[in-house]
């Protein structure tokens, strides 16, 4: 899989695009998805770059679980308190299309079972 390191997200962590922000901290930027799939879709990403789910090692245990931490904290905010979807697109196959690590968090309608 042919995935360069310099993708839309850096620039959208580097404010050189611009993005409507969420939750900002040293680790993690959220934001909201520019195609939402849902009602609200918003996307948790590491600030260092990590490009697929298949590249996380031991040493990003911490900040991974950061993102999730980060993922609940947004939709208790966003009022998804009956219950919303986590997803992560690995590489071609599953869908990837934005080589950087990314948590989907989408809520607002029902999901079903099993995803397309
Ligand atoms: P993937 O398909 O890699 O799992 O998800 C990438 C997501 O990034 C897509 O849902 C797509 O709509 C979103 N996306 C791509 N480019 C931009 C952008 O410039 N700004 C924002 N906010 N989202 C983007």
């Amino acid at each position: 899989m042919a995935m360069p390191a310099d993708n839309i997200f850096l620039k959208i962590i580097s404010k050189d695009i611009p993005a409507k922000i969420v939750h900002e901290d040293d680790r993690c930027l959220a934001f909201h998805d520019i195609g939402p799939k849902a009602p609200v879709h918003v996307l948790i990403i590491p600030k260092t770059v990590i490009r697929t789910a298949a590249d996380i090692a031991p040493e990003h245990a911490e900040l991974v679980g950061h993102l999730f931490v980060v993922a609940a904290r947004i939709a208790q905010q966003l009022g998804l308190s009956d219950g919303y979807r986590l997803v992560v697109n690995c590489g071609d196959r599953g869908g990837q299309t934005v080589p950087h690590l990314h948590l989907h968090l989408m809520g607002g309608r029902d999901f079903s079972w099993p995803p397309g």
